[in-house]
């Protein structure tokens, strides 16, 4: 389903960007014959969205909550009318399976309710004796979304970014234009004041350029652990600027010998390779306690062979294509890396002979001796369909091996020993830590954020009203003065000195 490009979306019109700088292509992954959307795109917008975001925000922020949260119930309105578009929009930019799509599109449109039903008592103003607090919005903030959950991930900041009083500025990722067109058109439709959203289609030069402008006082970013930390670097001299950034991962699945092992195989097998691998929360390591290891890995490798390739459109497809060529690439030279550094190829990845040209591959395992800090394979995030296997003695070996990543997003433990949780708790630095559910198990309803190269420990999800404002501190008092209050020393007409 390819688009046609409106422009950016820039104090409350679509503009076409002219002359353009640029243009964004989006090929349909799964077949490279269809004719690809074309967006334009042009520097100077961000300029424009930003200016005309300062200008809407004083008056936005002082609106009553109602009448803001008003525009936002009915955003989620018209993305439910346009959900079956957003979601075959997403198929067509980035490949995953129609189902995962609507998924998709569903979270998006729940976020709403869910940010002013339940998120927002995190932001609520309170009393203290002789005292309150209140959150002040931001201002304009800058939103840069990835191309894997190209709808609700930026969503996820925009929503309660605008809930509690700020405007935004969002470029969407270069592959997927077409799904942020769709969610400007439904900003629009809410009836929002002009220049409170404001969209602009890009590329890094674009992404860079508003992250830095010094209007932009916050960068919500969900992206690669590179782009985010060249985003820190770039701005470090902007110490007032909030950053946000929700990063890649490299999760691990700790299976132990007690485990309920038809879920553990089934759980594991969808959090590897659902969404092709391209999930944050994907699990690429698994770890294997010893006497369940090659029971596990049997059936584990049988159902990787069996994962039904095909189209994001085809209703039987499990595995959708890689999203890029450029992903396409990664995932293979991380095939040779592996070999290279020593791990043994259990299941060895194809391109399937399929009826459309696409960036079609099959899952890799690959059985590793042990945990390695200075292992590439080990420690990128390949962000395709494969894992890496290891069998460790016990839960204590498994927790030190799972330790031994760059990453810290998620953490998954298969057994049935709920004290195994008391174990982890504290050994893991993770921000999601799930027992019988896969890395990929991630609630709207929980904080989602991740430790070390996966995040700055400002979760998203529903803490995201917290990073959108800052808490403001007052003591009040309306009491007439009493000089007697003032201490020993103080000068004062009629007091002893
Ligand atoms: P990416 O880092 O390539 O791009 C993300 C966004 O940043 C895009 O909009 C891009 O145009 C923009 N960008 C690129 N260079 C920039 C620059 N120099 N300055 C400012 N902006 C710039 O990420 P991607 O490939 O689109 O997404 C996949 C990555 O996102 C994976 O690493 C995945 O793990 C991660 N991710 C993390 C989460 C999370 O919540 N932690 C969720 C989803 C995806």
């Amino acid at each position: 389903m390819a688009l046609a490009p409106r422009g950016d979306y820039l104090d409350g019109r679509f503009v076409p960007p002219s002359p353009a700088d640029g243009e964004l292509i989006a090929p349909d992954p799964g077949d490279l014959d269809a004719p690809p959307s074309r967006f334009p795109f042009r520097l100077a917008s961000v300029d424009e969205a930003v200016a005309a975001a300062r200008r809407a925000w004083p008056r936005w922020a002082a609106m009553p909550d109602a009448a803001r949260h008003a525009a936002l119930r009915r955003f989620a309105g018209a993305l439910a009318e346009r959900a079956e578009d957003a979601a075959r929009v997403i198929v067509a930019e980035m490949g995953k399976p129609l189902r995962e799509a609507r998924a998709e599109v569903q979270s998006a449109i729940e976020k709403i309710a869910i940010t002013l039903d339940e998120a927002l008592r995190f932001v609520a103003p309170f009393e203290a004796p002789g005292g309150r607090c209140r959150w002040r919005p931001r201002g304009v903030l800058a939103v840069l979304g990835p191309f894997n959950f190209p709808l609700h991930l930026p969503n996820g900041h925009i929503v309660p970014a605008l809930a509690t009083g700020n405007c935004v500025v969002f470029k969407p990722s270069e592959i997927s234009p077409g799904v942020g067109q769709i969610a400007a058109e439904c900003w629009d439709a809410s009836g929002l004041p002009p220049g409170v959203f404001n969209l602009i289609q890009g590329d890094a030069r674009t992404g860079s350029r508003l992250a830095e402008h010094p209007d932009v006082a916050g960068v919500l970013f969900t992206g690669s652990f590179e782009t985010g930390d060249r985003i820190r670097r770039a701005v470090i001299e902007q110490p007032g600027k909030i950053l946000v950034l929700e990063m890649g991962g490299k999760n691990a699945a700790i299976v132990l010998a007690d485990a309920d092992l038809d879920r553990a195989v089934a759980e594991c097998f969808l959090s590897a390779f659902q969404t092709t691998g391209q999930r944050c929360t994907s699990t690429s390591r698994l770890i294997l306690d010893a006497p369940i290891a090659e029971a596990f890995t049997g059936r584990f490798a049988a159902m990787a062979r069996g994962a039904r390739i095909g189209h994001g459109m085809d209703p039987g497809t499990f595995l959708g294509p890689l999203a890029t060529e450029r992903s396409l690439e990664r995932f293979l030279s991380f095939q040779e890396i592996a070999r290279q550094e020593g791990a043994e190829t259990l299941l060895a990845t194809s391109r399937p002979a399929m009826s459309r040209r696409g960036h079609y591959v099959s899952p890799s395992i690959h059985r590793i001796a042990r945990a390695d800090a200075g292992s590439r394979y080990q420690q990128e995030e390949i962000f395709g369909p494969d894992v890496s296997m290891q069998v460790v003695e016990g839960f204590d070996e498994a927790l030190a091996a799972q330790d031994v990543s760059r990453f810290g997003l998620a953490l998954s433990i298969f057994t049935r020993r709920p004290e195994a949780m008391e174990q982890a708790w504290l050994r893991a630095e993770v921000g999601v830590l799930n027992r019988n559910r896969g890395t990929a198990g991630a609630s709207s309803r929980l904080p989602f954020g991740g430790r070390r190269r996966s995040g700055n420990d400002f979760p998203s999800a529903l803490f995201a009203p917290i990073y959108c404002a800052t808490p403001v501190a007052s003591l009040e008092s309306d009491a007439p003065f009493d000089p007697a209050s003032l201490p020993p020393g103080v000068p004062w007409p009629g007091c002893k000195p």
